[in-house]
């Protein structure tokens, strides 16, 4: 019994081969993903529109940004502290009433600063009056601490993003440029794009919008919309029925 039988050693060959193998493929796959790879992304779906919001997060400084905290403040503050996460930003992407009705509470329980672009400041402040247009309720949201426009970069940790104007579905909406990823609020979503038939809305305005600042994005960029299911550039720019080239929208 002292001798060993080879096929032991055999097993273990394979088995070493396999952990490399293992190995290397979480190593690759880790290099392909760049920067994100210290980012921590969720999402909640909140309110009665059900509202996308995104909580992007820095791994190591646990610093993190809200994005559209629409509604269900609890579920929101609930998620932010089982993550320990130290929120510095609430940002709108636009200032329609489902996109704010959380902006106080959030704001009340983590001090962070809430960033919209100017031009929408006036909307989000009557949002509770438009809700009603709906025959919903929205709590009203703070003023802004800060206005952010074309250029900004907000960030948290080492996670950067980049503020884009996208008007066309309000005056002042945004989109968030982050690596490989796009938060495109009621701009685009996946297979559609924002209604324009709301005050500030304009269909020209919003096409031109997408394909400045989103359509000229690398293909396989995550789209994350301010409804609805997660996309990419490259699959709205083939099959979006408002972008594509038969569209006949121009
Ligand atoms: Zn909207
Ligand atoms: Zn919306």
């Amino acid at each position: 019994m002292h001798k060993r039988r080879p096929f032991n050693k055999y097993v273990l060959v394979l088995v070493f081969i396999a952990l490399a193998a293992v190995l290397y493929s979480f190593n690759f796959h880790g290099l392909h993903k760049g920067k994100k790879d210290n980012m921590i992304l969720m999402r909640l779906v909140v309110g009665p529109l059900q509202v996308n919001c995104f909580i992007v997060a820095d791994e190591k400084t646990k610093e993190a940004v809200v994005i559209d905290p629409g509604d269900d403040a609890a579920d929101i503050l609930k998620l932010i502290r089982e993550k320990d996460l130290k929120i510095k930003y609430i940002v709108n992407t636009h200032g329609h009433f489902d996109h704010i009705g959380a902006n106080n509470a959030v704001k009340e329980a983590t001090g962070a600063a809430i960033l919209i672009h100017e031009a929408d400041a006036q909307l989000m402040a009557s949002a509770s009056s438009h809700a009603s247009m709906f025959g919903m309720k929205t709590a009203a949201s703070p003023p802004a601490d800060r206005f952010v426009k074309e250029g900004d970069v907000i960030t948290a940790g080492e996670i950067a993003l980049k503020v884009v104007h996208t008007p066309g579905h309000s005056l002042g909406g945004i989109s968030l440029l982050g690596q490989g990823v796009a938060f495109t609020g009621d701009s685009l979503f996946a297979g559609s794009i924002g209604r324009t038939d709301f005050p500030g809305g304009d269909l020209k305005t919003l096409l031109r919008s997408i394909k400045k600042h989103l359509m000229t994005l690398p293909d396989d960029t995550k789209v994350f919309s301010g409804h609805g299911p997660a996309s990419t550039i490259g699959d709205e720019r083939n099959e979006n029925p408002f972008l594509n080239k038969d569209s006949g929208f121009e």
